[in-house]
């Protein structure tokens, strides 16, 4: 038999939007018991991230009515057969605030369990990505509950760990440790971070946890440079202050003596991409983590890449020992950079419409829906809050 609380609830609300822009409706959805592997959780938070946004305004297919968002944590509600502990084998019960992988996988395959690829596997699923039509209905952050699917990766959260640093970790800042890993980053690297929003910021501090003795962002927008700052730059530049040529020469000349170690892309624009490849030293490490679009095209010389015998990499998604990093890297460093600050602000479940603008057009960072406050079906909810 499942673990379960006293009583589940029958029903619970799912903002759902019916086509690419439309405005986002609450919607009732049933809640069953979890089957074997599953796990039902009652949503704490759901920060947004880009990636929700591009599925939104129809940048990429998505099917719909859509149900978004993925970046969440929420608290252990019932527990099916088969799901006693976490990937790290802490046990876990219902009541517990817990992160999972951002993606789930369908079954074993060849590039799960041959090449240890499983954020690549065939059939590969994201929260946040399915149509809302789709049972068990509850997949995505902008919701009250969400069921936990087989084949995810669950990590129990540690007391004393906000919900605003919690939440980012299964998407970005796992993102972000896969990145810096692709990066071969080693004591003593000089790193150029194309682009300072959530994930540059996160790059920035991991880049310099990683023994990185110079970090250099850049970024159009004076606030997210300010911040960068704070997450572990050494130096900031506005790219569009300076031409290509300058801006190339102005990193070349910090990363002394031949250029950067290593050049990570995560602003999404694959314009950048030439310049980013200028900077680096024979032997560099160019990563692409921002270019998530299809059609991200960009012009090449490649002659460069071949002569300068640099590394290009592509990261997208993670494995799931990034996520196990990324717990333990913000809850290493979480006083020495300001991670909560990073989620600037926050919305009820009946506010998406807003928090999906203002995460749009830039005022906030990371925006963050908290759907506590609807009110469920039933109130035996309340009897599992820690
Ligand atoms: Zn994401």
């Amino acid at each position: 038999m499942p673990q379960t609380m006293i009583e589940l609830p029958t029903e619970g609300m799912v903002a759902v939007y019916e086509r690419p822009r439309a405005p986002f409706e609450l919607r009732r959805f049933p809640i069953r018991a979890p089957r074997t592997g599953e796990a039902l959780v009652k949503v704490r938070m759901c920060t947004i991230c880009r990636s929700d946004l591009h599925s939104y305004l129809g940048h990429r297919p998505n099917p719909t009515p859509g149900v978004l968002g993925h970046e969440i944590i929420g608290t252990i509600v019932a527990l099916g057969d088969g799901i006693t502990h976490d990937m790290r084998g802490d046990a876990l019960r219902v009541g517990d605030r817990i992160t999972w992988s951002e993606y789930f996988v369908p079954s074993a395959s060849y590039l799960a369990d041959v090449l240890d690829l499983p954020h690549k596997s065939p059939g590969v699923d994201k929260y946040g990505h399915m149509a809302a039509t789709s049972a068990p209905h509850h997949h995505g952050g902008f919701g009250q509950f969400c069921y936990i699917l087989p084949r995810s990766w669950i990590l129990r959260l540690p007391d004393g760990l906000s919900d605003e640093e919690a939440t980012p970790i299964n998407c970005g800042v796992a993102t972000v440790i896969c990145i810096t890993e692709l990066a071969s980053l080693r004591i003593g690297s000089a790193v150029v971070v194309q682009g300072l929003g959530l994930l540059g910021l996160y790059a920035a501090a991991v880049a310099k946890t990683r023994g990185a003795r110079l970090v250099i962002g850049l970024d159009m927008v004076p606030a997210r440079r300010a911040l960068g700052l704070q997450f572990g730059c050494d130096h900031v530049f506005d790219p569009s202050a300076i031409d290509d040529a300058g801006l190339v020469e102005a990193v070349r000349t910090l990363c002394r003596p031949d250029g950067a170690d290593a050049v990570i892309e995560v602003c999404g624009d694959p314009a950048v991409i030439p310049a980013g490849l200028s900077m680096l030293r024979t032997g560099g490490h160019y990563v692409l983590g921002g270019v998530v679009n299809p059609a991200s095209v960009v012009a090449l010389d490649v002659n460069v890449i071949l002569r300068k015998l640099i590394t290009l990499r592509g990261a997208h998604n993670y494995h799931p020992r990034h996520l196990v990093e990324a717990l333990d890297f913000v809850v290493a460093q979480r006083t020495r950079f300001p991670f909560r600050a990073l989620v600037d602000a926050r919305y009820g479940l009946d506010q998406v419409d807003q928090a999906m603008r203002d995460a749009g057009d830039r005022k906030v960072l990371r925006a963050a829906i908290v759907p506590e406050g609807v009110t469920p079906t039933t109130s035996g909810l309340d009897r599992v809050e820690p």
